[in-house]
């Protein structure tokens, strides 16, 4: 599950040096969404995760990659190899889409959130622009652009 991914995420991956910097604004470049929204319609009805890369200037968090896009995924679950992800690793959150009508995080994903990463974003079922929202540590829904 999801759930277990973002756990080998927080495991294996995320000393991230980013949480303490603060930031007033989220954008997600075109190509990043566009991405997530290819990978998220082949993949149906599986779900992806993939972390996403980015740095925070002048208090704009900008999301300008997908720092790792393989996975395997089946009906139930998504898996990403983290060990891969450079040591200098911009990773500022993650993103996983949901092979249903709902782009609201679960339980677990909240819990999850709170380990790793700034934002995160969770897109539903058809995979539009409209269809993602992006959330904060806590599970807050935040504002984003895409620039
Ligand atoms: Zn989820």
């Amino acid at each position: 599950m999801v759930e277990q991914v973002l756990k080998k995420a927080v495991d294996k991956a995320l000393h991230s040096v980013f949480g303490g910097k603060d930031f007033e604004r989220i954008v997600m470049e075109k190509g990043v969404l566009l991405t997530l929204m290819d990978v998220s319609r082949q993949t149906y009805p599986k779900e992806t995760i993939m972390i996403l890369e980015g740095r925070v200037v002048r208090k704009e968090l900008r999301i300008s990659g997908v720092l790792f896009e393989q996975y395997d995924a089946n009906e139930w679950s998504a898996h990403i190899e983290l060990y891969h992800l450079p040591t200098s690793s911009a990773a500022v959150g993650t993103f996983h889409s949901h092979p249903g009508p709902s782009n609201r995080p679960s339980n677990a994903d909240v819990h999850l959130f709170g380990k790793f990463g700034l934002v995160h974003f969770i897109a539903r079922v058809p995979y539009r622009e409209q269809d993602f929202a992006c959330y904060d540590k806590a599970g807050r829904r935040l504002p984003f652009f895409v620039v």
